[in-house]
């Protein structure tokens, strides 16, 4: 048996529905900012308890954009989780404003506990990443932020739904940043992402920003950017974000089968803190012999990630930061520990079993 993470599984759950949306699209002769859109932005809102959603081309424009409305640039500081993606941290450095990395807790976000120490006179914003689906100790974060008129902005593309104190991830601060690439929890069949607001006036500087910088055709109040989520990718997220309730539901019974399962001193499974949601977008076990783990697997037909090998303070393209190794022992630690286990939709009882017991005979 071979097992590795499947788009296919997803797809074929709700294809007939897939399929129709994408003739409806097809038959309208309308691709760009368009009905599906603004249906989606609609829907997508009211599931996260908005008010606005802006959709866009990516997650990654959805930080960098998140950054720039918020006037926040050259000569700021913007303090982010140490152990995160890449792209958390770019949305920060494409503006010219410089990351001021924070060390995790052990449910793997940035510990809050450590926030203010790196808080400076040039702080504007705390850039908070809900990773792996568990949102981050948001009440904490923003007493911190409100102590210090600090801007929040939320990295949700992993935790789509997840709640902190019963207060969905992304309506917690000013911006809430989502991706729906197509391995995330409420996923594309391409490239997709989102803003959530809170003010309309915001949305507004969105919608201009994500076209050219327009609100009015021809008229450019902002040197914009072309970052539209296509009426294609709108038409099929609307599918599955009616659905997106079972496949979470479906994701919660799958990773309860893993920690029922495990059973093996050597692996660290994951924990939930009190009072946060966990939507469950990957499942991340430690290991101190975590490449050979890997490579065990790898043999046994299984294929595992690492997210992610290399923080991003340890990057070539951020020499420049000055960073060096051990200035952040626990990301550190964490990049040479996690494995994700095979972990999608449609996955079945006698893989989730191969997978446990491979892990439990390492
Ligand atoms: C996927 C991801 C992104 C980037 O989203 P894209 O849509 O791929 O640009 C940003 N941050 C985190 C934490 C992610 O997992």
């Amino acid at each position: 048996m071979k097992v590795y993470d499947r788009l296919d599984r997803q797809y074929e759950k709700f294809s007939g529905e897939y399929q129709s949306a994408a003739l409806r699209v097809l038959n309208s002769g309308w691709y760009i900012l368009g009905k599906e859109l603004e249906a989606f932005e609609k829907e997508f809102a009211e599931c996260v308890k908005g008010p606005y959603c802006v959709g866009l081309n990516s997650g990654l424009d959805a930080l960098i954009l998140a950054v720039r409305a918020l006037g926040i640039g050259e000569g700021d500081e913007v303090i982010v989780p140490a152990n995160t993606y890449i792209a958390t941290v770019l949305g920060i450095t494409a503006n010219n404003a410089a990351p001021i990395f924070v060390e995790p807790d052990e449910f793997y976000n940035i510990d809050a506990s450590k926030i203010e120490e790196a808080i400076t006179d040039k702080t504007r914003a705390i850039m908070v990443v809900h990773l792996y689906g568990q949102a981050a100790n948001m009440s904490e974060i923003k007493k911190i932020a409100d102590r210090h008129n600090l801007f929040i902005i939320e990295d949700c593309a992993q935790s789509h739904t997840a709640d902190f104190d019963g207060k969905i991830s992304g309506t917690w601060g000013d911006v809430g940043c989502f991706s729906f690439y197509p391995t995330k929890n409420l996923g594309a069949f391409g490239d997709a992402g989102a803003v959530i607001v809170k003010d309309e006036a915001l949305a507004e500087k969105f919608r201009a920003l994500r076209n050219y910088g327009s609100r009015i055709k021809y008229h450019n109040e902002y040197a914009g950017v072309n970052s539209r989520l296509d009426e294609m990718q709108a038409a099929l997220l609307r599918v599955k974000l009616s659905h997106l309730k079972e496949l979470i539901d479906e994701r919660v019974i799958m990773k309860e089968k893993y920690l029922q399962g495990i059973k093996n001193p050597a692996i660290i499974l994951p924990k939930v803190r009190e009072n946060s949601g966990h939507v469950w977008h990957l499942f991340v076990v430690r290991c101190e012999r975590r490449n050979e783990l890997h490579d065990y697997l790898e043999e046994r037909g299984i294929h595992t990630q690492i997210h992610y090998p290399i923080p991003p303070h340890l990057q070539k393209c951020y020499e420049y930061l000055g960073h060096k190794k051990g200035d952040f022992p626990i990301a550190e630690k964490f990049a040479n520990e996690v494995l994700s286990l095979p972990f999608y939709n449609g996955m079945t009882d006698e893989e989730i079993n191969f997978v446990i017991e491979a892990v439990n005979e390492f």
